[in-house]
């Protein structure tokens, strides 16, 4: 876009000319741009909470999985030496 007041090139994001000051308009091409960005970043946050929201039960499986095969392999273990035990005589 050029200036109409000085024909200098407008720099984009600028709301002034900078080589004049000259206020232009926005053009509605730019308005809707901006307007499309705010929804990509909209959808870029509901993207963010779901990959948290799997992240968050993914680390939970990941502490009870160990949590609930300790628990069963403790279970395990006692009876094994229990058996253990009654096979050897108690030593
Ligand atoms: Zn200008």
């Amino acid at each position: 876009m050029i200036c109409a007041k000085c024909g200098k090139e407008l720099e984009r994001g600028y709301p002034v000319c900078l080589n004049c000051g000259q206020r232009w308009e926005v053009q509605e091409g730019e308005e809707e741009e901006k307007r499309e960005i705010k929804q990509y970043n909209k959808n870029k946050n509901k993207i963010n909470i779901v990959v948290l929201v799997i992240a968050v039960v993914l680390v939970l499986a990941l502490f009870m999985f160990p949590m609930v095969m300790t628990f069963m392999g403790l279970r395990q273990m006692a009876e094994t030496y229990e058996s253990l035990q009654s096979i050897s005589g108690g030593m």
